[in-house]
């Protein structure tokens, strides 16, 4: 089911939570809606399930207003952080309830029940009782109860956030193929910036209500709108500075010295407006894997100030003159703080000052 929002507003007393957002989602596709905490992410979600209606905006399934229509009459599915299960149930009972408010026959509830507890393969489960399963069970089950109906759209409201970091993958990489298999319009909310990145058709990030970027996580990641989306993706984040922009060449401030940067790329964002003829201050973004070692000849000088390993990779701390930017090496060179190195930049995005 495709959904549209039509310049969609929500107004709680003194807040405006979502202001003026307008975006498509394609039938059959996973948009994870991104954002800090208190963006407007949940409030949009329930605007979608009808759970909550807008102030101002139209919202469209299949290209019909749906606007005023009862959460009930839409065709919803529905897991939230904090799933509660009906403990005085079996976990089976808990995925037919769905079923027994539609009247659905009970030889037909068990098959269906059955039929969703083997992709969730928690078939060895339905006898016990909520209270009975781990974390991750308790939310394949609710994962389960909202699939049950064959809903034409899924919403899930930070699903995975009360689970620890490696069952989240695990569980999301499952979300992800469900999603695929059944083919349900998927909205999945989150404000980790790696899960959407992971799983994700399209992100759709807001902040403080307002739409930042709709794209593809490529398309988000290398070419960020503004600072906002540059600076929410990636992690360590992008390194800011000021700098100078002139005829194609960068130059990087650092206290009241002015050093010429050497780029291979050059990435305008949206927000940048280019003075042709006329230096320009800007904002500079490098991501640290962008910030490369060179020798001394090719780049600028700094000093290690400290070095740090995250998985794989490593990230040394450098100051340039008062400056201090994040780059990425990998284990085998052998870098100590203390150590004189040489940087240039693979790729320079531009931001308004
Ligand atoms: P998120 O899910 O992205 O963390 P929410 O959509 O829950 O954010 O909230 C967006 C903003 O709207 C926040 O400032 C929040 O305090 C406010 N808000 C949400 N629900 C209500 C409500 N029922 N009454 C008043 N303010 C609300
Ligand atoms: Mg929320």
């Amino acid at each position: 089911m495709k959904i549209q929002l039509r310049n969609v507003y929500k107004n709680y007393k003194n807040v405006e939570a979502v202001k003026d957002l307008t975006v498509d989602i394609e039938d059959g596709t996973l948009v994870c809606l991104l954002g800090p905490s208190g963006c407007g992410k949940s409030t949009t979600l329930s605007m979608i399930a009808g759970l909550d209606t807008p102030t101002g905006g139209e919202i469209l399934f299949n290209g019909e207003n749906f606007t005023g229509i009862a959460a009930e009459d839409r065709d919803i599915g529905m897991v939230f952080q904090n799933y509660a299960l009906y403990p005085h149930m079996t976990i089976m009972e808990n995925i037919a309830f769905p079923l027994k408010m539609r009247n659905v026959k009970k030889k037909e509830r068990i098959e269906k029940v059955k039929r969703v507890a083997k992709i969730m393969q928690i078939e060895e489960l339905l006898n016990r009782k909520p209270s009975k399963l781990s974390g991750g069970q308790q939310q394949r089950v609710a994962i389960a109860r909202a699939i049950v109906k064959e809903p034409k759209i899924l919403l899930l409201d930070e699903p995975l956030s009360n689970l620890d970091a490696r069952l989240r993958i695990e569980l999301r990489e499952e979300i992800r193929s469900l999603q695929r298999k059944l083919n349900i319009t998927t909205i999945f909310v989150t404000h980790d910036q790696e899960e959407a990145l992971s799983i994700s058709d399209k992100i759709l990030l807001l902040n403080n209500g307002v739409l930042q970027q709709y794209s593809t996580p490529k398309d988000m990641y290398m070419s960020p709108k503004n600072k906002f989306v540059a600076g929410f993706l990636g992690n360590p984040p992008m390194n800011f500075m000021c700098g100078t922009y002139d005829s194609g060449k960068v130059f990087v401030e650092s206290g009241n010295i002015t050093l010429p940067l050497p780029v291979e790329i050059l990435k305008f964002t949206e927000e940048f407006k280019d003075k042709p003829g006329q230096a320009e201050k800007c904002t500079l973004g490098i991501r640290p894997e962008d910030l490369v070692l060179c020798d001394r000849d090719e780049g600028i000088e700094g000093n290690i100030i400290s070095v740090q390993t995250l998985g794989k990779e490593v990230y040394l701390n450098v100051d340039i003159k008062g400056l201090m930017l994040t780059a990425c090496t990998s284990w085998e060179n052998n870098y100590n703080s203390g150590d004189k190195v040489y940087l240039r930049a693979k790729r320079v995005y531009l931001f308004n000052k």
